[in-house]
């Protein structure tokens, strides 16, 4: 198996409530070559507001404070001392990949912002990230035009619908990401592309409120048989899997397991926690302490 391009798709808002209301064929793995999991958002270390928070995590790992990209930010991650974090755009770009960010501006947040991009098609572009039409053209548009290197695409119409508290429209969105993830699979080489498919929170449509309730995780390429069952994961589990799939190293910051070995029959004897927490205490162990690079002057 040899992994040249990975999709990350992003449905923003979409949690396992909102999934199980949905018909959603494609994503639930009745065509085989899927794994599925359901995966917890919580922010871990340092954050803002949840949206590019968990965008963050996916590219970055731990402990970040992350904004929305826009007037004032490029999307750049940092961490608890003010410096810049590592995403795997940065580690996929230091390679020689290409990285791309689609849909929603919050997707080159995983990537390492806007400004780093090799290519973008999101909303500062023009796209409409609501309209499942345009956004799966432009994502194998951008796929197209790279050889090696990941796409990120954010999509908007869920995490809308729970916004304006609308249960028929979230409905309706998730069938539409479904057959967008149909869409893409049927026009991808699956022998050598990964799809990663999660979301990055849920939104309620009664309260019309983001939370952390669970969101699906998928995994589709050719070499997973069948219908495989992940389990519980974490979405900060992304960074390291997307960075194994294309044999770069991990972001310093990365956490938790490769899921794609765990997805082709590997080891799994660890719960996701159980392996975060130990690695945590390994970082906390060799984390410069604050108020003694204060001491030296290092920070303010
Ligand atoms: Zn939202």
């Amino acid at each position: 198996m040899k992994i040249k391009k990975v999709i990350l798709f992003i449905i923003d808002g979409m949690d396992t409530v909102n999934f199980t209301m949905a018909n959603t064929p494609v994503m639930s793995g009745w065509h085989g070559k899927t794994a599925v999991g359901v995966a917890h958002t919580e922010i871990i270390g340092a954050g803002t507001t949840i949206t590019p928070i968990a965008h963050g995590m996916m590219g970055t790992g731990f402990n970040i404070i992350a904004h929305r990209p826009g007037a004032h930010t490029t999307g750049r991650c940092f961490d608890y001392y003010g410096n810049p974090v590592e995403t795997i755009g940065d580690v996929a770009r230091e390679a020689g990949l290409k990285t791309a960010a689609v849909g929603k501006n919050e997707a080159a947040i995983v990537l390492g912002g806007l400004d780093v991009l090799d290519l973008s098609r999101l909303e500062k572009d023009g796209v409409d990230t609501t309209d499942d039409r345009v956004m799966v053209e432009e994502t194998l548009k951008v796929y197209q035009q790279i050889d090696q290197g990941i796409i990120v695409v954010t999509y908007n119409a869920v995490d809308f619908a729970g916004h304006i508290m609308s249960v028929k429209r979230i409905i309706d969105s998730v069938e539409r990401a479904d057959k967008m993830v149909g869409e893409i699979i049927k026009n991808v080489n699956l022998a050598e592309t990964l799809l990663v498919i999660a979301a990055d929170h849920g939104t309620n449509p009664l309260t019309g409120n983001h939370n952390t309730i669970p969101t699906p995780l998928c995994l589709i390429t050719e070499a997973i048989t069948g219908r495989v069952n992940l389990g519980i994961v974490h979405n900060i589990e992304i960074a390291i899997t997307i960075c194994s799939a294309l044999n770069l190293r991990k972001p310093k910051q990365a956490l938790g397991r490769n899921l794609l070995e765990i997805a082709l029959g590997g080891k799994s004897d660890l719960s996701y926690r159980e392996v975060i927490d130990e690695q945590l205490q390994e970082l906390y162990r060799n984390q410069p302490k604050r108020h003694e690079l204060a001491l030296k002057g290092e920070v303010l």
